[in-house]
């Protein structure tokens, strides 16, 4: 592996980091998870987009600069280090687009991506069931045949950024009889504001509705919305999580620039050895993960699947995020509980990293099985 970055690349660099400089709103976004928030995010992509900067690895024809994982990885550094507003069009970004790209029809991707890659249509994922997270293969929406599409009904939950987006993909049985419950279901995008939509927010500990929950009366689907093959819905949805937890849920640009600002409350705040071991930790941490995603990177561009060693990643960072912001607060002391500062809301959030995009226990699981060839567990 060869860190050295080409001419090429640094020019890519220096090219993000003065756009960057120019463009970054002075002052912090409102929350993203507020109406207000969204409309401000949402107007940041607009800005991000015309100058093609929103989906930089996507191909030109839908607004990208078609750069390779590397520049990605590169731009990534720029945007967090930039002090760059969070994305509120993740979701679609990271995890529809990839499915879009492997599995859907020309027409879809033409008609899809645009709006996609602008902010104009930002997307919610609808996968989890109030009895089915985990074990997601149990779930229970249905998807019943009918002229020319599909009517929806059931119930999703947890669907981050619902509560304002625009539209949803998620995965529905479409044949009760299949023998297996991975079997018989299929992968759909829906309109939020369809007749039969309700969107219900729910409400996080302070109060910002950043999920919703949707439930789903005879909501109508073309067969245009249909991705891939009705009841191949699950191969579809396993090839989005390694996506999910791989290597663009969270590049190591964003754990660079926390630890970096970490460094810089410890310079301000000063501490005792215990505390300032751990910015340590948190700055070497940061490094070993841009390290790790590098490899991982170079095994991708080389052609090979990355597979289960995105478990790792994921554990790793979700276990990296909360320990980082913990060592935040207790630098900010009393200070952190007064506050509702970026760190105390970055800590709230980064509590939720083991949960979401699979369980860490799940994710253990499967380094513990596929990577380290333990026995399976008791399921
Ligand atoms: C911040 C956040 C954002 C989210 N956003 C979305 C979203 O946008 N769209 C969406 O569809 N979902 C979303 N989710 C839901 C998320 O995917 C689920 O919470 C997650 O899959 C876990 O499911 P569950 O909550 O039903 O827990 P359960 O599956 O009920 O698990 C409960 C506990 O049991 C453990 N457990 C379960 N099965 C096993 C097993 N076989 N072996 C060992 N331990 C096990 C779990 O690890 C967990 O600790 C989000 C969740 C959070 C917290």
């Amino acid at each position: 592996m060869n860190l050295d970055f080409t001419p090429e690349e640094d020019a890519f660099r220096a090219e993000a980091r003065a756009w960057l400089a120019a463009h970054v709103p002075a002052e912090p976004l409102p929350s993203l998870e507020t109406e207000e928030g969204f409309a401000a995010h949402r107007a940041w992509e607009a800005e991000l987009h015309a100058d093609r900067w929103a989906v930089v690895s996507w191909p030109e024809e839908f607004g990208g600069r078609g750069v390779d994982i590397f520049k990605w990885l590169v731009f990534e550094e720029e945007y967090y280090a930039a002090g760059a507003p969070g994305r509120v069009t993740q979701n679609g970004i990271n995890l529809l687009a990839p499915t879009l790209f492997d599995h859907a029809t020309d027409e879809q991707r033409a008609r899809v991506l645009p709006s996609m890659a602008s902010g104009e249509v930002v997307w919610a994922q609808a996968w989890s069931e109030p009895e089915s997270g985990s074990d997601l293969a149990s779930l229970r929406s249905r998807a019943v045949r009918t002229d020319g599409g599909w009517l929806l009904s059931g119930q999703k939950t947890w669907s981050s950024r619902a509560a304002f987006a625009d539209k949803a993909f998620g995965i529905f049985r479409t044949d009760p009889d299949a023998p297996k419950p991975h079997q018989g279901l299929t992968y759909l995008m829906f309109d939020l504001k369809a007749p039969g939509v309700t969107v219900r927010p729910i409400g996080r500990l302070d109060g910002k509705p950043a999920f919703a929950e949707l439930f789903l009366d005879d909501v109508f689907v073309p067969d245009e919305d249909v991705i891939g093959e009705p009841g191949n819905g699950w191969r579809i949805a396993m090839s989005t999580t390694g996506n999910e937890r791989g290597l663009t849920l969270r590049s190591p640009g964003r754990f660079l620039a926390a630890a970096d600002r970490l460094a810089a409350l410890w310079r301000e705040r000063g501490a005792d050895p215990a505390v300032r071991d751990r910015v340590a930790d948190a700055l070497v941490g940061a490094r070993a993960y841009q390290l790790f995603t590098y490899a991982n990177a170079s095994r991708f561009a080389a052609g090979e699947q990355i597979g289960a060693e995105s478990s790792l990643n994921k554990v790793f960072w979700s276990e990296y995020d909360i320990a980082l912001h913990e060592t935040a607060l207790d630098l900010l002391g009393a200070d952190a509980e007064l506050a509702d500062g970026e760190w105390a809301e970055g800590y709230v959030f980064s509590l939720a990293g083991p949960i979401y995009a699979g369980t860490n226990e799940i994710q253990r699981d499967i380094i513990a099985e596929r990577l380290l060839g333990l026995p399976k567990g008791r399921r």
